[in-house]
This record gives C-alpha cells, sequence and structure tokens, in this order.
C-alpha cells in the first residue's frame, strides 16, 4: 500500500491513461461512431477526436481524491480498487487531505466553483461508450444519415450543443448528443 499523494499521479500517468484512439471503444459503438465520423469526413467536415475510452483505475483516483479533499467522504469511506493499492487514510485527517489534494492539483481536476461534482466512476467513457470530439466545417455540407440515400443540409454552429440538425444525424448513427456537454457523444447522451 501506498499513501496518497502526487506519486499517484505519476502512476496513472504510466499505467491508468486515458485513450483518444476509436479502436479503444466498445461495439456497436465503436463502428457506429467509425460510420458517422466517415460520414462527415465525407461530407467536407473536420474531426478531431480528444478523448474516447477513460482508464477506470484512472477514475477510481479522480473520483476518491476529488471527494476526500473537498471533503465530501473520510478517506476510510474510499472503496477499494483492484491494482491500485493506494491508502487514503494518512492516519491523520490533515495529511489525508493533503495527499488528496496533491493528487487532484495534479491531475488538474475542476473544483468549485467550476465543477461541484466528483469525477464520476461511472461515464459511458469508462465502458467504452463515449467519445469527445470537434466537428467543424464552413458553411453548409450535405451529410449522409445512416440507411437514408436523402442527404441532410446542415450549417456550422461554433456551438455544437445547439446544432440540432447535426445531432438528429448523429441519432441516425446511434451516436447520441450530450445536451450541455460541447464534445461529448455517446450511446445514450449522457
Ligand atoms: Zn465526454
Amino acid at each position: 500500500m501506498e499513501k496518497s499523494g502526487k506519486n499517484w499521479v505519476t502512476w496513472a500517468n504510466t499505467n491508468a491513461k486515458n485513450s483518444s484512439d476509436i479502436s479503444k471503444l466498445v461495439d456497436p459503438f465503436k463502428s457506429n461512431v467509425t460510420a458517422f465520423i466517415k460520414a462527415l469526413k465525407e461530407a467536407g467536415a473536420s474531426v478531431s477526436v480528444s478523448s474516447t475510452r477513460r482508464s477506470e483505475k484512472r477514475a477510481y483516483l479522480f473520483h476518491w481524491s476529488w471527494k476526500i479533499y473537498l471533503e465530501k467522504a473520510k478517506p476510510e469511506d474510499a472503496t477499494k480498487k483492484a491494482g491500485v493499492d493506494i491508502e487514503w487514510n494518512h492516519g491523520d485527517k490533515a495529511k489525508s487531505i493533503a495527499g488528496a489534494k496533491e493528487m487532484v492539483l495534479g491531475f488538474g481536476l475542476a473544483v468549485p466553483p467550476n465543477s461541484k461534482v466528483a469525477p464520476s466512476l461511472t461515464s459511458n467513457h469508462i465502458s467504452g461508450k463515449a467519445i469527445d470530439m470537434t466537428i467543424t466545417w464552413k458553411g453548409t455540407i450535405e451529410v449522409a444519415r445512416k440507411g437514408n440515400p436523402k442527404k441532410v443540409k446542415i450549417t456550422y454552429m461554433p456551438n455544437a450543443n445547439s446544432n440540432l440538425e447535426l445531432h438528429k444525424v448523429g441519432k441516425s448513427y446511434g451516436v447520441i448528443k450530450h445536451t450541455s456537454d460541447r464534445p461529448h457523444w455517446s450511446v445514450t447522451g449522457r
């Protein structure tokens, strides 16, 4: 067991990395996203993928360091995670919080007021069923929907959350837009 602290950030950057590789997603979402991106590119859009699969171990470290640092949980409340031999409880409250704080800062986690919720343990990214991507183009393009020969005209909007026509096309492929998280698409929209 190794106590919480910045060493765990170093550990995670080697042993619990996130991926921005589409091949790390699971089917059928993987095939659906691939088909959606292909249609977008054929229509002339640029697609930049920033995140696909999130390491379960990394998500665990994010979640509990955030909660302990912000005193939303006691160190002894943290669940165990196979393959992550971390001791959250330093046997001293201030030291336990300081260890968690090093991790929150090291991982660059958003804290209040920027984020009021702990990083999720159940994100669709963890199960390989979500993707963060930025889709850009100039003016209006015509994109093919799945199983529909008639293409749809879509005009570019800087905020992808507002582009309902784009959301509809994604949905035809089974790739659902999150309503408030700009780059996020998944199996459920969550
Ligand atoms: Zn996301």
